[in-house]
């Protein structure tokens, strides 16, 4: 038998780096050391994961790491072994980039969120806030449809124009006029994903050190792409009817003119609120940012979801002078697989964002032009959307009924009237890590309202876009039970 490895040492917790790469970083260290001599062999995953206190994803993403740079090797079944001590050789030579990791401008994202990215893809746990359609209810048979009418009809494929594939940009121009946005081919760049079109806006048209007003909590500051651009996020509070962008007014510069600073809003649906603008507060929104010369980007990822007849026009809508930006996708309507976004501004914006795009990535993929080109064209999309909408309305009014009964007496939440998300507020203080932890043990992924917010709070973003009912139920009751529990531990504590 071969001589197996001891090891009494644990990720930590409070360190902003991810456990996973703590993992590795102690091997690593202890293979170069010596510690851990070639042949000796790793304690099952599962004892690690229980030696080291983490989820077993957390262990076997370190492990694969591990095994792609050699040091490791064996099937994890059969017992895994270190296999080559000639890391600290390899370390040396690798350090020229080691030392540049994170020397880039583009921003690491939050640790956070690079474990949700991780965390999504492990299959036991249930999904409670994830921003995604359930993959059950893609529409396989359309799929299958507009497939095989591409796979007929399209001969080459090529590079399409700057501006992307122009049958393309004329449906979405016809598909945007029924929801109040008239525009042409001309003023629309097919991007890959809207996060494209967030990239190249802040890289082609912000300048670094720029204030970007978003709402706060805003799906925005989940990310580092607008602060990796040397802008500068600032949070303005909401109500009911959406940003209370009056709050915009003393962080203003005097003048106008030396205004440089953007509005970045989610006013349909919100990404993590669930909030709706009203039309009001969309045109009130709009005149002010028009008298202080401050241009908006609406991101209508959402816009499409409005349940009933609660559907409210975009900001677009209202724009007279080309001051808006218009984000669009089929991400969150069919597929992010199939990174199809759109972005709708004045020819000459379009055509400065197209020639960045260009020099990126030469264009969105052309088979996913064409796809969803048949969508649209053939009125499967429409069809689609409208049945979509029904099957999540009814997740909704399931989740809101789950939760009145679970949570009444702990906590508030927003009620939504479409989109993916509902804002679940905790009265008393909660600690969203030891949470985040302590239900990953439970089987449940949570998205911490932390992650999208400029100070902690108490909440948490649900989603009932990608569980179903039953699943929404025991996820909510499981969360319940393990809050109450958390609070009676706390309060012993005391
Ligand atoms: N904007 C919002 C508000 C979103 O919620 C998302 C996805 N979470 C995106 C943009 C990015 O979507 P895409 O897949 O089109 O890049």
């Amino acid at each position: 038998m071969k001589n197996c490895i001891e090891i009494s040492w644990k990720p930590d917790r409070t360190s902003s780096i991810p456990a996973y790469q703590q993992i590795i970083d102690f091997f690593l260290s202890s293979v170069s050391s010596g510690a851990f001599a070639v042949g000796m062999r790793l304690p099952s995953q599962r004892k690690l994961s229980e030696l080291f206190e983490v989820n077993r994803s957390t262990v076997s993403t370190a492990i694969a790491e591990l095994s792609s740079y050699g040091i490791i090797k064996g099937s994890y079944g059969a017992g895994t072994e270190i296999a080559s001590n000639t890391w600290s050789v390899l370390l040396k030579s690798n350090q020229s980039w080691s030392k540049h990791v994170l020397s880039g401008n583009f921003k690491e994202n939050i640790s956070t969120l690079q474990m949700i990215n991780q965390l999504e893809f492990e299959r036991s746990l249930l999904r409670l806030g994830t921003g995604e359609l359930d993959p059950r209810l893609f529409p396989v048979k359309l799929w299958q449809k507009a497939l095989s009418r591409v796979g007929k009809e399209v001969v080459s494929l090529g590079y399409l124009e700057p501006l992307g594939l122009y049958e393309l940009r004329c449906e979405i121009a016809r598909h945007l006029k029924k929801i109040g946005i008239n525009t042409s081919p001309k003023c629309i760049l097919i991007t890959s994903g809207s996060l494209q079109a967030l990239q190249l806006i802040s890289v082609c048209l912000l300048k670094s050190g720029s204030k970007v007003f978003v709402e706060a909590p805003s799906y925005l500051k989940s990310l580092q792409v607008f602060q990796s651009a040397g802008l500068e996020l600032t949070g303005i509070s909401m109500d009911k009817d959406g940003m209370e962008y009056w709050k915009m007014l003393p962080l203003l510069k005097p003048s106008a003119k030396e205004n440089t600073s953007v509005v970045y809003t989610i006013p349909s649906n919100h990404n993590p609120t669930g909030i709706c603008m009203s039309d009001k507060r969309r045109e009130e929104l709009l005149d002010f940012c028009l008298t202080n010369r401050i241009p908006v980007i609406e991101d209508g990822a959402y816009q499409e979801l409005s349940f009933d007849d609660c559907s409210f026009n975009p900001i677009k809508f209202f724009d007279q002078n080309g001051m808006v930006i218009y984000l669009g996708t089929a991400s969150k309507t069919l597929s992010p697989g199939l990174r199809i976004g759109w972005l709708v501004a004045p020819q000459a914006v379009v055509k400065r964002l197209g020639d960045a795009k260009m020099q990126m990535d030469y264009g969105a993929s052309s088979v996913s032009q064409y796809i969803f080109l048949e969508f649209l064209r053939s009125g499967m999309y429409d069809d689609y959307l409208f049945r979509l909408k029904s099957v999540l309305k009814k997740r909704l009014d399931n989740a809101l009924n789950v939760l009145s009964e679970n949570f009444s007496s702990i906590a508030d939440w927003t009620k939504p009237h479409g989109g993916f998300y509902i804002w679940l507020t905790f009265r008393a203080p909660i600690r969203s890590e030891l949470l985040f932890n302590a239900a990953i043990k439970e089987g449940i992924l949570l998205n911490p309202g932390d992650i999208y917010d400029f100070k902690d709070n108490n909440s948490l973003r649900l989603s009932y876009a990608y569980i179903t009912e039953s699943e929404f139920e025991k996820g909510a009751t499981t969360l319940k039970k393990l809050i109450i529990k958390l609070q009676s531990e706390h309060g012993r504590k005391k």
